[in-house]
Formats: structure tokens, sequence, C-alpha cells
């Protein structure tokens, strides 16, 4: 089984913390269509015909697609790989572009997953943000999708901003229960290069982020979702009634993954490859059919540090029996070895598994860079 991603690279406007590819620009949006259909065919072998068990429709804003350009992917995608029956296929989509119209029309394609960009529910968190959308909308256009019958639904918050207080990040958090939604991704702003944001910071008009208030935030979020019933399976994801996305934890769990579009990787086991970041160079690559991705091969160290950074993140964890069959004995005898000096107050180890205890996985990083190796 595996999994495929688009990028969908446009924006009505740029968000403030917001580092992904994207242009603001619609008005190559068709070339970049049909860009994506042709590397659709032209990348029909990449996954060895595995069976497609999950789809993600990412960005950028893929809900500002229409009905007619969502269809000729769906068409596409099902003309050129065997996409199971029960597979998840998740749109990600900003609360502006969710009206009741657009709703109905999403549910006449094959879309069976909503994650929607709320981040904040506060309209002064909003501004600061620079989002596209009102917290009224936000509030609404969740209710709209579960009105028309999308029973999965997942939002995503972002906490520990500078204009967002303790008190706003419990209200955001009460909100999200009142909705009973069944999944969130709940991340902590971090100020990216060449953002808005950190050109604020570097000139000196904002402050920085404040690492204590997002630690406290953090733990907020923890008590809070526990007592509501929500289980956390990842450092920023939460469901309850087992609802985790698919899609995302088969980047945990080292599965295939065909990216489609500019910007977007692509995994098939052993290497990895990265389409351009530029929306004109990748229509003129697959125009002029030249090169239009770079791809590493991935060496025995790469492979075992990428399963300890993605495992550990998770409440699976590793596995102990999968290190010891999977990589040779340089590592696996070096793994044995740390593993017995971590500290015992931050993980939780059986014979078969290492994980890192909740209140602990904002700092995992510490327990991955003890494990990493040098050299074999
Ligand atoms: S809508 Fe999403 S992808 Fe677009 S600028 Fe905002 S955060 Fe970035």
């Amino acid at each position: 089984m595996a999994g495929i991603y688009i990028h969908i690279p446009f924006c009505k406007q740029a968000c403030s913390y917001c580092d992904f590819h994207f242009s603001t620009n619609l008005s190559r949006k068709q070339d970049v269509i049909n860009a994506i259909l042709q590397e659709i065919k032209q990348r029909k072998n990449y996954l060895k015909e595995e069976p497609i068990e999950t789809i993600y429709l990412g960005g950028g804003t893929p809900s500002l697609l229409n009905l007619d350009e969502l269809t000729s992917l769906f068409d596409a995608l099902h003309q050129s790989f065997e996409i199971h029956e029960s597979a998840e296929i998740t749109l990600e989509a900003n609360p502006d572009d969710l009206t009741k119209e657009k709703l109905i029309d999403l549910k006449q394609t094959s879309i069976n997953r909503l994650s929607i960009g709320v981040q904040p529910f506060f309209e002064e968190d909003l501004r600061f943000m620079n989002r596209a959308h009102s917290a009224i909308e936000a509030v609404q256009s969740i209710k709209d999708a579960q009105h028309v019958g999308f029973e999965q639904i997942s939002i995503d918050l972002i906490f520990g901003s500078q204009t967002t207080t303790n008190k706003m990040w419990e209200s955001n958090l009460d909100q999200f229960f009142e909705l009973n939604i069944s999944h969130l991704s709940a991340y902590s702003l971090t100020i990216e290069e060449k953002t808005a944001l950190a050109n604020k910071v570097d000139k000196g008009l904002l402050a920085n982020v404040d690492d204590e208030k997002n630690y406290t935030q953090y733990l907020m979020l923890q008590t809070k979702i526990k007592e509501q019933g929500y289980e956390q399976y990842e450092l920023s994801n939460y469901c309850k009634n087992s609802a985790f996305s698919k899609h995302n934890s088969s980047y945990w769990f080292g599965k295939q993954y065909l990216g489609i579009g500019p910007s977007a990787h692509s995994f098939d086991g052993n290497s990895r490859q990265w389409n351009i970041r530029n929306n004109a160079l990748y229509c003129k690559a697959l125009k002029d059919r030249t090169a239009y991705f770079e791809k590493e091969t991935l060496t025995e160290i790469d492979r075992y540090h990428e399963y300890l950074i993605t495992s550990l993140r998770t409440k699976w964890g590793v596995s102990l029996p999968f290190v010891q069959s999977s990589f040779s004995s340089s590592i696996s005898t070096h793994f044995s070895q740390v593993l017995h000096q971590l500290d015992r107050e931050r993980i939780i180890l059986s014979d078969e598994r290492l994980s890192v205890k909740n209140e602990f996985l904002f700092q995992s990083d510490e327990v991955v860079r003890s494990l990493m190796i040098d050299k074999i």
C-alpha cells in the first residue's frame, strides 16, 4: 500500500508565518494543473503498481480548485493508479473557501476527509497571522461541512503566537471541543526564515516567540485534550475514536509515497526526490520533458536516522525487533548500547518498543540525538 500527495501551490494571500511553497498570482493556475496532470501520467510506475490507500491534496490551498479542476485530477489519478475503494482522500481547505455550495460540490467528489486550516478562532490572532478568513467563517465552515455529511474532519490550530494569551488558547480548545471534531493537528508557532514575521523580528518590531509560553500552552493542550477523551498519537496530532490520519501516519511508518506538483517530495523506500519549488519552471520542465526534480539515495545511516526521527514523534515509537532486523549489526549494537543510558524519566521502554512519554514529546529531538550514529 502507498500514498499520493498533490501540492496545489496557490493561496489568496500570504500568511505571515508561512514558508511553504505557494504563489498568490493565480493567473498560472490552469498551467500548473495541466502540468500536474502530465506529471501524474509520467510517474504512474513510481510506486510499482502498489495499491493507493491514501491521497492528500495539500498546499498552498487546494480548496481554491473548482469542481471541474478536482474532477480532472481524480480522473487522471484513477487512470494511472489502482486506488483502493476505501482509500482516505483528504483535501486541505481554508474556511473562506468552504461555502455551502462549495461543500456540496466537494461531497460529489471522492474526497472523504477535510483538513481545515483554522489556526486560531480569535480575530486578533487571525489578523496577526494575515489569514484570509474571519473567526465567524471558521466556525461556520466546520458546522456546514458537518451538515453536508463530512464525517472525517480535522482542524489545524496554532499555539504560542505572540498574540495568543493562555486564556485565548484555552478558549480555542474549548471551541474545538464544542464543535465535536474527531481530529486535531496543533502546532507551535515558529518564526521561519524569509516570512513576514521573521522580517519584523529581524527589524526589532516584534518579539520572538516565547519558548516558555509555547511549552505552557503545549501542556495545557495535553491536559485538556486528555480530559475530553482524545489520544495524542504524534507530537502534533490528536484524535478520538481512532480517527488517525492514515496519510500522515504512512510517512511516520516509512511507507512509499509519490509527491506530485511543484515542491512535492517522494519516497520509494530507498531514495527521496523533490520537485522544483517554482511554478513557472515546473510547468516548463514538464512541457519540455526535462528534469523537474532532484534525487538523493539514502545511506543506511540516513534511513536509520529518519526512522528514529519519525518514530519517536509517535505513540508507537521505535520497534526494537525492526531495528535488529533492518539495520547492520554496527547500528543495532550502537542502538542497544545507548538505549540503556537514556533518561528513564522521559521514555517508555519494553522488550518490543521504545517511545517518548507524551509530556516529553516536545523535546523528543534530544532522545533522537542520543541514539544517532556518526559512522559505521
Ligand atoms: S493558506 Fe496555508 S499555505 Fe497558504 S500562505 Fe497560509 S498557511 Fe501558507
